[in-house]
């Protein structure tokens, strides 16, 4: 099958002809339709993480269709449609996992950085950390779900029912969490690089009830806010913009350094955290709920060749939607 390799980090992908994976017990052969291009990718491919396998087919945002299943697999049948997100195996026997903290366990595997990911025109993944896809959306708008959307939607559960919620960084996954705050009734404050008036603008399309630079003050105190942007100094930022037992949440994987700043911005029971991953818990319940909304994401589909050009695209952020790889031999299902 063809997929696209990382060798090491720090260079470009490479389009190479690998042998097509075989699924063991417990796993599923997926037929790749779509895999979206995440930003934690890009950090993977900078060498921000410092242990991926190698060489290794990234992508942890997969819709395929199974193909062949492994012994023992009864959750699925040849032709469901099936999603593969970040998380891809638990010990299921640490501390962390029988508390059902599966998503800090020790030994976890992920897709897409232990494992080799969506990259490709198909892949295997243990079936009981997949998920089905919600029929009425489309494989390459599904896509962005499995990790913007589930590990957002974690973050967003950690901001508790916050009423006015502020997202620093306007991007995917703050588009997908906008949609549903407004289906929840909340307040959304949206926080963008400064003078990035087009965001703002598409964040007020999307209907949040203020938009500004991230050096701006909102108008009213915060009861939580998401990072989902890289940089370490916006965390005093939003600290400062929150009221007091409120919330900071860094949704990243990867951060710059955070600067130290006055204890006075934290006092008043005000909290910073961070959130790492996804449970499978999450992830049903969040594509339960994405259609209820219903979630729309904006996709800009490549063709599996061109993914060094995807991450380009993700890298510079002009992009209007997600960049998803779709491989030519993906089925015509729209
Ligand atoms: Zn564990
Ligand atoms: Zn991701």
């Amino acid at each position: 099958m063809l997929a696209m390799v990382l060798e090491s980090p720090g260079e470009p992908l490479r389009l190479m002809e690998i042998p097509k994976p075989v699924p063991a017990p417990g796993e599923i052969l997926l037929r790749i339709h779509a895999c979206a291009v995440c930003r934690t990718d890009l950090h993977i491919i900078d060498g921000d993480l410092s242990h991926p396998k190698l060489p290794l087919v990234l992508g942890h945002q997969i819709v395929g269709v199974v193909e062949t299943t492994g012994a023992r697999v009864t959750q699925y049948k040849q032709g469901d449609r099936v999603g593969v997100p970040w998380l891809g195996w638990t010990d299921g026997t640490c501390p962390y996992c029988r508390v059902g903290k599966e998503n800090l366990c020790d030994h976890a595997r992920f897709t897409g950085y232990d494992i080799n990911g969506g990259y490709a025109e198909f892949a295997v993944a243990d079936a009981r950390y997949c998920f089905r896809i919600p029929k009425d959306y489309p494989d390459a708008q599904a896509a962005p779900l499995l990790c913007a959307g589930l590990i957002g939607y974690r973050a967003y559960t950690m901001a508790g029912d916050a009423r006015r919620l502020g997202f620093y960084g306007f991007g995917n996954a703050a588009h997908i969490l906008t949609q549903v705050a407004r289906y929840q009734r909340r307040e959304v404050y949206a926080f963008t690089r400064p003078g990035d008036v087009t965001t703002q603008q598409a964040a007020r399309n999307l209907g949040v009830i203020w938009a500004g630079g991230s050096d701006e003050a909102p108008p009213e105190k915060l009861d939580a806010a998401i990072l989902f942007a890289a940089a370490g100094e916006l965390v005093p930022t939003a600290l400062r913009a929150v009221g007091k037992g409120g919330v900071v949440v860094c949704a990243e994987i990867h951060m710059s350094d955070i600067p130290s700043f006055p204890y006075n911005i934290l006092w008043d029971e005000r909290m910073v955290r961070s959130v790492a991953n996804l449970t499978r818990r999450d992830g049903e319940d969040f594509l339960a709920l994405a259609p209820q909304v219903p979630v729309q994401t904006a996709v800009q589909k490549f063709p599996l060749h061109e993914a060094n050009a995807a991450i380009a695209a993700t890298r510079a952020g002009n992009l209007h939607g997600v960049a998803v790889l779709v491989p030519s031999t993906a089925g015509t299902r729209a």
